[in-house]
């Protein structure tokens, strides 16, 4: 199995890519997360990516294409993966093209996170994350029980530098510029399936499994 989870910021990608890479035992690929361990471990590549990653703007190509063409040629990738955050330009689509190609291998399906902006905007800046576990929180709709401890390890919950509000409108016009294009061009290749964002976490999930031919 070999999937794209496209869709703006705050879609539910990640929150949905993790948990069915667990259940379909195939890789959860994600940029932002690799980029952000590499920001918090102080690499190179960390190092290069803050000054995109604060603004809300695209990390270059060639820096995301070689970061996955490594990523994509690990053995966890072998037997399947599902890439959350990438492509997000048209060059990246035509790199990720091209590396399957190579080995021999091609995309099943792009499933689209369809979301309101009023809904992404709500969500990103009432986002909390635990900076031990990184679990995600909700100020409104998924509080923790005691505000600034996550339930789960007792760890203190921050906000992403890149959700604040001035940023998160940054993130969206990128998206809706360099990213949306996506759209149109998986939907000529007769990948694209679109599913609705919004609704339970678990309706949601089962849309998915349907998109992707793996309903149980
Ligand atoms: P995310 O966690 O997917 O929202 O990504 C956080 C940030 O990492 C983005 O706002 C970009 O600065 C950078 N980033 C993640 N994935 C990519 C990508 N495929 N291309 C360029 N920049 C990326």
């Amino acid at each position: 199995m070999r999937l794209v989870f496209l869709g703006p910021p705050g879609a539910g990608k990640g929150t949905q890519a993790r948990a069915l890479a667990r259940e379909w035992g195939v890789a959860h690929v994600a940029t932002g997360d690799m980029l952000r361990e590499a920001l918090a471990a102080g690499t190179r590549l960390g190092l290069e990516a803050k000054r995109y990653m604060e603004r809300g703007a695209l990390v270059p190509d060639d820096v995301i294409i070689g970061l996955m063409r490594e990523r994509l040629a690990g053995p966890d990738a072998a037997r399947g993966f599902i890439v959350d955050g990438f492509p997000r330009t048209i060059a990246q689509a035509e790199a990720l093209a091209g590396l399957l190609k190579d080995a021999g291998q091609a995309l099943d399906r792009v499933i689209y996170f369809e979301v309101s902006e009023r809904e992404l905007l709500r969500r990103l800046t009432g986002r909390r994350i635990c900076r031990r576990c990184q679990t995600a929180y909700h100020l409104v709709s998924a509080p923790p029980r005691t505000p600034g401890v996550c339930d789960a390890c007792g760890g203190e919950l921050y906000q992403r530098e890149d959700d604040r509000e001035a940023t998160v409108r940054n993130r969206l016009e990128v998206y809706a510029r360099q990213t949306a294009p996506l759209l149109a061009y998986y939907s000529q290749r007769g990948l694209l399936t679109t599913v609705a964002g919004e609704g339970s976490i678990e309706a949601i999930r089962s849309a998915i499994r349907a998109a992707a031919g793996a309903e149980r």
